[in-house]
């Protein structure tokens, strides 16, 4: 998904393959019994009743005799957390607490990777900034947060989504950013702020709820903002516009809270937008997604 990711260097690779142990990584998500030399355990990547996953410690490698997935750890931590293949070693690194010598990056890729990671820092912060402004601030539960409890949203939902509202007063993100330092350049850059033509910069979502778009790791790319007053000359919807982090058409609602559900399931259900996700998700149905950037 980016084009500069950071490599990892041939050595850490290798260092991090020899630390992992099949049986330690797949613990962590199935619960295994000895049989003989292997292990056994229910398969996290079909709707198993007898355990047809085997762990294999002397080849460590790991098996699905129904399914057929499975693999080394590496590969075990790409299927069934989705994750890319130096995400995966990121995470192994992690867990055996390995240190990663990213590969010296290149002047030109430094300068785009730092560009992203400022996007997604950015994008962090207006996170936290939207959930404390709607449980935080009188207007913010009288508008935002009484918006989602009328439509029966639960508390735990309305967290685990981490809604949000942006407040009426035209820029008063934008300032609250640049106060704490965020640099106009990346709140125009990630969409959460218009630059006008007379220089001055507003905030998109104002008089908004916010649904935050994650990654299927979890990281913020994009907000959808709704409005709440009927206003005949204001779009129900706004959303990010495309970014150097956020390509619409990679990107949809709801799959970070929907991947274990779909690789247990085996199948997703599309619905047309953020409510519909939100509501089947607090109804238990987890394997559900939108295409981002629709109503
Ligand atoms: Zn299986």
């Amino acid at each position: 998904m980016y084009k500069f990711a950071p490599m990892i260097d041939r050595s850490t690779t290798i260092k991090i393959q020899e630390a992992a142990q099949i049986v330690d990584v797949v613990s962590d998500f199935v619960t295994l019994k000895k049989s003989g030399a292997n292990y056994k355990g229910l398969c996290p990547f079909h709707d198993d009743r007898t355990p047809s996953f085997m762990v294999s410690p002397a080849k460590n490698y790991c098996k699905c005799f129904a399914c057929g997935k499975g693999g080394s750890p590496v590969g075990f931590i790409m299927e069934h957390e989705q994750l890319s293949y130096p995400d995966a070693l990121r995470y192994l690194a992690k867990k055996y607490g390995i240190q990663i010598e990213e590969r010296e990056l290149t002047a030109e890729e430094r300068a785009a990777q730092s560009e992203r990671e400022s996007m997604f820092i950015l994008n962090e912060w207006a996170l936290r900034w939207f959930q404390r402004q709607m449980h935080e601030t009188p207007d913010g539960r009288a508008i935002g947060l009484s918006y989602f409890r009328e439509r029966g949203f639960r508390d735990d939902i309305i967290q685990k989504f981490q809604l949000g509202f942006c407040p009426k007063g035209r820029d008063v993100m934008s300032q609250s950013a640049m106060k704490e330092g965020y640099k106009e350049q990346y709140l125009v850059g990630t969409g959460l702020s218009i630059k006008r033509e007379d220089g001055s910069v507003v905030d998109r979502f104002w008089g908004r709820v916010i649904f935050p778009v994650h990654t299927v790791s979890g990281k913020i790319v994009a907000f959808g903002g709704r409005i709440l007053q009927n206003n005949a000359k204001a779009a129900k919807y706004v959303n990010s516009p495309e970014s150097e982090i956020y390509h619409k058409s990679d990107h949809l609602y709801g799959i970070y809270f929907a991947k274990q559900a779909i690789i247990q399931k085996d199948f997703c259900i599309m619905v047309e937008g953020y409510l519909d996700v939100i509501s089947l998700h607090q109804a238990g149905i987890k394997n559900v997604v939108a295409s981002s950037g629709t109503s």
